[in-house]
């Protein structure tokens, strides 16, 4: 018997005891700065010519770690030995693969500052950031195998005399992985274990900015008893490696978190049938975010501010559920404008490593800051820039939290994702056109209403077309099995991460039925 699923509790860095233990993380990961880490192929470690370097975004001299770089032969490798794999690894008894899952969240929790301490050097992450990103690692690991044990009996159907009948689920096959950097934990372990657990056996390609937390978690894997063949770790480039194990004919489910370019390259390309391919494949992706805090006029002010500030600038936007935009009832409009100003100028930023007090760090590579800089002279065309605007890319890819108000709702910076600081805010003349403008995007994540009044709180859940919707609050910070987490339209697949119908998404479902 398990006991109930409870999410992991976040450390209180106030407390100096967990500031400590958290600095000394830091300390022990950086005395393994360097380390290789090759591709793992049917539980082999394997060398390769070239190999990916992943380096601090705070501080961009500084290597974490390098892993192997795989080519096609190595993935084709992988999907075989996937391939193999699965033959007994789908027969394994769910509640036994359920078990590796425990195993290996009881390894996480007890080294949580380590993988923390990790993704603070890794992807920049401010220490809140991190720890919230590993205790949502442990979190899918803990739901998806309870999840797993209410469904290996499968789902009861009606049985008649003389005829006995079941409904169970059974795995699909090899599954591509492929996994951000942004979520570089815990994301990373959701998508790797929902398909372990389920039966199938897993090709990992992993954010080539952030591969070296992924090895970690794969020698987890490992050490909890995972067979040889069920992962496979290939860190690759998205057109070398990406591509190939999409395409195979042996792939059975693909995997992605990611931009809605890729996903949807993923997406179409998912659908040719390959020779020798006999299955259509099934897809899960989970794409970018355009998501609207919006402030009615019967609210309270100083929350949405907060609201609106959490939303757009934790871990710097760099979220798919970022609140990039903020669309504020006239009335109120001035007031709030000026409150979320106030805010955002007294967020810190600074590299995460040397202390825990910064609310931002850097954002992830040079490329990201190029983009998002570049999106900061448009806003300066587009809006009236308020807040931040400035960036230092000498040692750090730092930019300060950027905020345009007097946005036009059709502007490109309200209406693409920017995946950074930068937030633009439009005015709407009453509720109802906020709401009409909250939805004007082509994508439909995550929102926020702040409203006092009961009637616009109905009328948000049904008009207000995004797959997870907050009231009075911020709008990013999904927790598992609590907030299940995925949009519609561009935004993916809405495939609920987290949530009661995710696992059976990897699963095929067989009616039984026996004469007797
Ligand atoms: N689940 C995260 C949240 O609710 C966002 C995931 C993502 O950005 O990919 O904030």
């Amino acid at each position: 018997m398990t006991t109930s699923y409870k999410h992991e509790p976040f450390t209180d860095f106030t407390v100096e005891e967990n500031k400590q233990a958290l600095l000394a993380a830091v300390k022990e990961v950086e005395s393994t700065l360097g380390g290789h880490y090759p591709l793992i192929i049917n539980g082999e470690r394997i060398d390769t010519d070239k190999k990916i370097s992943s380096y601090n975004p705070a501080n961009k001299a500084e290597l974490i770690g390098t892993t192997g770089k795989a080519t096609q032969d190595h993935a084709e490798q992988a999907i075989e030995a996937a391939s193999t794999a699965f033959e007994s690894w789908r027969k394994v008894d769910p509640k036994e693969r359920a078990n590796i899952l425990f195993r290996a969240a009881a390894i996480i929790r007890r080294r949580k500052h380590e993988f923390s301490a990790m993704l603070v050097k890794e992807a920049g992450k401010p220490w809140k950031e991190a720890d919230a990103d590993t205790a949502e690692g442990i979190d899918f690991l803990e739901y998806y195998a309870r999840q797993m044990i209410e469904l290996a009996d499968g789902k009861p159907v009606h049985s008649r005399e003389g005829e006995f009948n079941r409904y169970i689920y059974t795995p699909t096959g090899v599954t591509v992985v492929i996994s951000p950097w942004n979520f570089a934990f815990a994301i990373m372990a959701g998508t790797t274990v929902a398909p372990i657990v389920t039966g199938n056996t897993v090709v990992l390609k992993p954010a080539s900015t952030t591969p070296v937390v992924a090895a970690k978690f794969v020698e987890v894997l490992e050490e909890a008893g995972l067979p040889k063949g069920v992962v496979n770790f290939v860190p690759g480039s998205g057109s070398e490696v990406g591509d190939f194990l999409v395409d195979h004919p042996k792939t059975a489910l693909i995997t992605f978190t990611g931009s809605r370019d890729v996903g949807t390259r993923i997406y179409e390309r998912a659908a040719i049938v390959q020779r020798e391919q006999n299955h259509l494949k099934r897809v899960i992706v989970e794409m970018g975010g355009k998501d609207t805090v919006v402030v009615d006029n019967e609210a309270d002010l100083e929350l949405a501010a907060e609201s609106i500030v959490i939303s757009a600038f934790g871990f710097s936007g760099q979220k798919c559920s970022a609140g990039s935009r903020a669309v504020i009832h006239a009335d109120v409009y001035d007031e709030v404008v000026e409150k979320v100003i106030e805010k955002t100028n007294a967020l810190t930023m600074g590299n995460p490593a040397e202390a825990d007090n910064h609310y931002m760090g850097p954002v992830i590579d040079q490329a990201a800051f190029d983009k998002i800089t570049s999106y900061i002279e448009t806003g300066k065309q587009e809006g009236r820039l308020v807040a931040g605007g400035d960036s230092d890319n000498a040692t750090g890819f730092f930019i300060r939290p950027t905020v345009f108000a007097d946005v036009d709702p059709t502007a490109r910076i309200m209406q693409e994702e920017i995946f950074g600081p930068v937030l633009a805010i439009s005015k709407a003349a009453s509720y109802d056109e906020a709401l009409e403008i909250a939805n004007n995007t082509e994508y439909g994540l995550t929102g926020a209403v702040i409203t006092k009044n009961r009637a616009k709180i109905e009328q948000a859940k049904q008009d207000f077309h995004v797959g997870n919707l907050y009231f009075n609050r911020n709008c990013t910070g999904a927790i598992v099995g609590y907030h299940p987490f995925g949009g519609f339209k561009m935004s993916g697949t809405d495939s609920k991460a987290g949530g009661p119908d995710y696992l059976v998404l990897h699963m095929q479902a067989k009616t039984v039925s026996e004469m007797y």
